[in-house]
């Protein structure tokens, strides 16, 4: 049997079935374009009904191939992780513009709650390491999790992008594993900023969206408003934002992603658990309300 032949009778998309066989021959898709005559064994056809069948039993491409792009790298995602979207790259675009937006020896300290693949803070510190040494060295990345199996994903990912040394990983609920050990920004001269793409779906999306059914539930549903660790999050941040009458300068900026049917409703949260906070939304490239940023 041929490629082509595979083409005609495969019941996923063409584009599906290149990247899936391409996968399994170890090659890219372009070659497969060029090369229709590619033989593939009956063991390399075993192979690939077995990936059609999680395909089309809801598996994503991402978690069959073992790999997805974010913003412009590689990284390696199993069933325990959230596929890195590509709406998140705003989160890591607003995040690295705050950074620059400061004296280029201002500290700061980056905490991705949440991480998963570890894609948001691994991205961040590839980015000011290959561009900008002197920031890089000024930052502490630090990424958490409350799953020790996403944690795992994540530690794999920083170790195949192997310049990122500042970046460290805990396990926990949110900020608390920060907050109870002395791995903590110094609270007088280091701005902290909060990157969290945290679940925000309620259970009744997850349940009515067939392409995410198969995703984490741990890293989606957060309650009946979506906003359960948005919640939490701003109240550990409350009590953090209690210290900054001693050093004003400081700066304490929180970088939710949120559902668009969210924007009011995180606006009316922000209010009223950090009331002294000024908040703005950010759209995505679909123009879709995405981000909340929470200065405080
Ligand atoms: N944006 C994701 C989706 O709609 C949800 C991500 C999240 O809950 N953090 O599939």
């Amino acid at each position: 049997m041929v490629f082509s032949d595979i083409l005609k009778t495969s019941p996923l998309s063409r584009l599906e079935t290149e990247i899936l066989l391409g996968f399994l021959l170890k090659k890219n898709r372009e070659f497969l374009l060029t090369h229709p005559e590619t033989t593939i064994t009956p063991g390399l056809f075993k192979n690939f009904q077995t990936l059609t069948k999680k395909r089309l039993a809801g598996w994503s491409i991402a978690v069959l191939t073992g790999e997805k792009e974010f913003y412009g790298r590689k990284f390696t995602v199993d069933k325990n992780v959230l596929v890195p979207r590509p709406e998140t790259e705003l989160l890591v675009e607003e995040v690295w513009r705050t950074v620059y937006n400061e004296p280029s020896d201002a500290d700061f300290f980056i905490a991705d709650i949440g991480t998963g693949s570890g894609a948001i803070i691994i991205s961040l510190a590839l980015e000011f390491f290959q561009k900008d040494k002197k920031r890089f060295n000024n930052i502490q990345f630090r990424g958490i999790d409350i799953s020790a199996r996403a944690l795992k994903i994540a530690a794999k990912n920083a170790a195949y992008h192997k310049q990122v040394r500042n970046i460290k990983f805990f396990q926990g609920n949110l900020l608390e594993p920060l907050i109870n050990r002395s791995d903590w920004p110094n609270l007088l001269n280091d701005n902290l900023l909060i990157a969290a793409n945290l679940p925000y779906l309620t259970p009744q999306q997850v349940n009515s969206s067939p392409s995410i059914k198969k995703e984490p539930r741990l890293a989606l549903v957060a309650g009946p408003d979506g906003l359960k660790y948005y919640r939490q999050l701003f109240r550990q941040v409350a009590v953090i934002c209690q210290d900054k009458e001693a050093s004003p300068k400081r700066k304490v900026v929180l970088f939710c992603e949120i559902d668009p049917d969210q924007t009011k409703s995180i606006k009316a949260l922000a209010k009223k658990i950090l009331p002294a906070g000024s908040i703005v939304i950010k759209k995505d490239l679909a123009n879709h309300n995405r981000l909340a940023v929470i200065s405080c």
